[in-house]
């Protein structure tokens, strides 16, 4: 079976399950985009700081110059200390607390993105209250359906995300009314996990729309966030190591209609991370059913939840064995029948004691560990 190189030597004193990083994979993930942008010098990427927010990991990025986008006070913390700068920071979410807002205010962040008319007038009143003006975009949510897990499609009207696309030109004038905002632009993010370049070419059209409709309102349109979602490929971890960033960019670079001088955001998240990680866990038994056998491991839905919560695939490999394959149920220890990895796959003949990993496990992993069932968070090893 096809499957990944690791130093498993080095794993053999550790404590598993672990996340396991190629640091080279992600170096040249950054590379790959650094390429890009150097092509299109009025794009900017802001990583999405809760697809992975180990501090090693952050580190590497924000090394790269790109900014962060943050979800939470706890992620801008994180962020600002792994060396984003603050002016390099994007807030966006639904439910923003007033301390985070008034965080994000006293560090002078780049961005709020705003969800709702009253998010804005909160955000105005704090600002107010420290006599500041506060820099503003507007989360539109353009309705628009992307081919993904129902669970994790955001840009549809019925989403919690964002304001209502027919609503936005109230909306606008209402920020244009307010003395201690700053209205600097549009913010859109349609799902997670996309495949189909359509989909973006879809938000490039109604962006266009958007922007169309505001200049000719007489309003500067400000810089345009596109969000993130481009997907992977979670089936052929050893073939696709890289997202398709090439498409995706071009897609914006066709569809996306931009004035001299206006800027891209880009807020991806899973696409940068997502095929550096693994999942290293041990067999701690085979036990043998009356219709199927079962590889029962350490790792377990506490440490990665996305196969329970979303029904995910992710790629599982014995990477101890090299004996002829057999069919196994994957399955972690937690007391819950989600907690499952994959069925009825092949591995390498499983025994007592073999690594196995759970590959493209990078994003939405780690930092959606739980202590569930009072096991310790995941270690992690960077292979540099
Ligand atoms: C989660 C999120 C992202 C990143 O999404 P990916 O699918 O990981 O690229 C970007 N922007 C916002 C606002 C998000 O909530």
């Amino acid at each position: 079976m096809l499957k990944g190189s690791f130093p498993i030597k080095e794993f053999e004193g550790l404590r598993t399950p672990f996340y396991y990083y190629d640091m080279a994979l992600l170096r040249s993930t950054l590379d790959t985009i650094k390429d890009i942008f150097r092509d299109n010098p009025n794009y900017r990427m802001h990583y999405a700081v809760k697809a992975n927010n180990n501090p090693r990991i952050l580190r590497t990025i924000a090394s790269y110059g790109f900014g962060a986008d943050c979800v939470s006070g706890g992620e801008i913390r994180a962020a600002v200390d792994a060396g984003f700068k603050p002016s390099h920071i994007v807030f966006a979410g639904v439910g923003k607390s007033d301390e985070e807002i008034n965080l994000g205010l006293d560090l002078g962040i780049a961005r709020f993105n705003v969800e709702s008319a009253a998010e804005l007038l909160v955000i105005d009143e704090l600002a107010g209250k420290k006599g500041i003006v506060a820099p503003i975009s507007l989360r539109v949510n353009p309705d628009i359906g992307a081919h993904t897990h129902a669970n994790i499609t955001t840009g549809l009207a019925e989403n919690k995300f964002g304001i209502n696309y027919e609503q936005l030109p109230g909306v606008l004038k209402l920020t244009l009314g307010l003395n201690n905002v700053k209205f600097l632009g549009i913010h859109y993010h349609i799902g997670s996990q996309i495949l189909e370049m359509d989909d973006f070419a879809a938000l490039c059209n109604r962006a266009n729309f958007v922007t169309e409709k505001i200049v000719r309102a007489g309003v500067d349109p400000g810089d345009i966030n596109v969000g993130g979602g481009l997907g992977i490929d979670y089936h052929h971890p050893n073939h696709l190591d890289i997202a398709d960033f090439k498409s995706y960019f071009d897609t914006f670079r066709r569809f996306l209609q931009t004035r001299p001088g206006q800027l891209v955001h880009f807020e991806l998240g899973r696409s940068l991370v997502a095929p550096c990680g693994s999942l290293i866990s041990r067999v701690l038994y085979v036990k043998e059913g009356t219709s199927r056998k079962f590889a029962i491991i350490d790792g377990s839905m506490t440490e990665l939840i996305r196969p329970a919560l979303y029904k995910a695939y992710h790629r599982v490999e014995n990477i101890s064995s090299d004996e002829p394959e057999e069919i196994y149920d994957v399955v972690g220890p937690v007391c819950e029948s989600s907690d499952v990895f994959a069925k009825g796959v092949s591995l390498d003949k499983c025994h007592r004691g073999d690594f196995i990993a759970i590959r493209s496990a990078g994003a939405y992993g780690e930092s959606m560990a739980s202590g569930y069932n009072c096991h310790p968070l995941p270690g992690s090893f960077f292979n540099e």
